[in-house]
């Protein structure tokens, strides 16, 4: 029997699950990591593949990591990281955002405080980078999360693929860094991008001396990586042929819709970009995604999680709540209203809670379904089906109201953990127009 393995290193820790030829999971197994220390990477990605039984690592015959989109780090020739990385949700400083809206095109998604490309730019302004680099360090290799972990089983340093790289600007369309970036680093000779690969396309085997030390059989191809919400997007509707249409919700803290669809539309002032999604018998799909700041972390405020439960259950799903809330934690939202001054409207706060919970999950329900209209409106792909993931989609009443707006009968995820997608990506044979990239 073949194996093939996806490893996620999500926010909360690491899982890595083998599936069968069948996409059936045969075991799952878990290792706790701090990421801002790179050392528990290592030990926590060696963990959850040698506490997998022998059989299972014996005839593993590839594997695909996805990390968290954003997570950076910067590294010597060696490997060896110069610093600390720097995390998905970690802010640049003000000037060096200003640096970067001087180096990339205005509205550019990496104008962003959080994007890879500032983070760079963040790194090369530290003095503990700019010692090391006049000392002994000739080249500056700047990888995400998933690339140096793919690098310590294949031994490749420099290789990334499309998913983690959109943050640093890569351009999915054109299947390259573009003008403005190529320029920057004529001026900057020191630092080496990653070389971009599809999701998935086998960078090279396991390295030997990791493929002895971990009990994996030589042939055993490393995949190039993807991101932990790509990867989840793949868990949530079971396979990794999802057809044009595929919509999945993710409701936990806040409120994330994709629609796998014909075309990229990027909208930065919306927050709304597209991750290439390619597909073995259609082509050229495109993830288009958007992220609200309404979700679960409003009803944290108000209930706890068996009030939720409580409450939800003494609600008629059938009967429209007329109260109309923008539930937010704080000011602003970019999706599906675009207005950083944006306030949380919470009012008026009816006395029974069963009707404030029902008004809040009714508002969130109809933030959903505009979101779902504005994405079609820029011209995702007619939804046909919709998965729901996240600790939102426990709440089954909450489905039926959901279900009400957006008049299409929304359906659990398949999985959820995104190791899951990882493996369906280590299990497919991706479709590539490109054979070099
Ligand atoms: P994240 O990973 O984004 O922090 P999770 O997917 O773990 O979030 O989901 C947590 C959220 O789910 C919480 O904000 C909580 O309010 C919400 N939640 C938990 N139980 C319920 C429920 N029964 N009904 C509605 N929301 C719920």
């Amino acid at each position: 029997m073949n194996y093939f393995l996806g490893i996620d290193f999500g926010t909360s820790g690491v899982r890595a699950i083998a599936i069968n030829a069948s996409n059936e999971i045969d075991v799952i197994s878990r290792a706790e990591y701090d990421i801002r220390d790179c050392e528990t990477w290592q030990l926590a990605l060696y963990e959850v593949i040698t506490s997998l039984p022998q059989k299972i690592r014996q005839n593993t015959k590839k594997i695909v990591v996805d990390g968290t989109s954003s997570t950076v780090l910067i590294c010597d020739r060696t490997g060896k990281a110069i610093a600390a990385p720097l995390i998905y949700s970690d802010t640049c400083e003000s000037e060096v955002l200003e640096q970067v809206k001087k180096i990339a095109p205005a509205k550019h998604s990496v104008c962003s405080a959080t994007s890879s490309f500032a983070k760079l730019i963040s790194f090369l302004a530290r003095a503990e980078i700019q010692d090391s680099f006049t000392s002994q360090v000739r080249s500056l290799y700047f990888l995400h999360q998933a690339d140096w972990l793919g690098y310590l089983l294949h031994g490749k340093l420099g290789v990334s693929d499309y998913h983690n790289a959109l943050k640093l600007g890569y351009d999915p369309q054109l299947l390259q860094y573009p003008d403005w970036l190529q320029s920057w680093l004529l001026n900057n000779p020191a630092v080496v991008l990653p070389e971009v690969f599809a999701p998935s396309k086998t960078v090279g085997m396991v390295n030997k001396t990791i493929a002895l030390k971990l009990n994996l059989p030589l042939d055993c191809a490393i995949g190039a990586g993807t991101t932990d919400s790509n990867a989840a997007f793949l868990s949530s509707v079971g396979t990794a042929t999802p057809a044009i249409g595929t919509a999945v919700t993710s409701l936990g803290s806040t409120m994330v819709l994709k629609v796998l669809s014909d075309r990229p539309i990027n909208e930065p002032s919306y927050g709304i970009y597209s991750h290439r999604f390619e597909h073995r018998e259609l082509g050229c799909l495109w993830l288009v995604g958007g992220a609200s700041n309404v979700g679960g972390a409003v009803l944290r405020q108000f209930f706890t999680d068996s009030e939720l439960q409580e409450f939800s259950d003494r609600i008629d799903p059938h009967i429209a709540s007329s109260l109309d809330y923008y539930p937010l934690t704080k000011i602003g939202d970019r999706f599906p209203i675009n207005d950083p001054h944006l306030a949380p409207r919470l009012e008026p706060r009816p006395d029974d809670p069963v009707e404030f919970l029902h008004g809040l999950l009714e508002s969130m329900a109809r933030i959903e379904a505009k979101g779902y209209q504005i994405l079609q409106k820029l011209g995702a792909s007619p939804i046909q089906r919709i998965y729901t993931a996240g600790g939102g989609a426990k709440n089954t009443l909450w489905i039926k109201i959901r279900d009400r707006h957006l008049q299409i009968s929304m359906q659990q995820s398949q999985q959820t953990e995104a190791a899951y997608g990882a493996a369906l990506y280590a299990a497919s044979r991706t479709y590539n127009p490109n054979p070099n990239k």
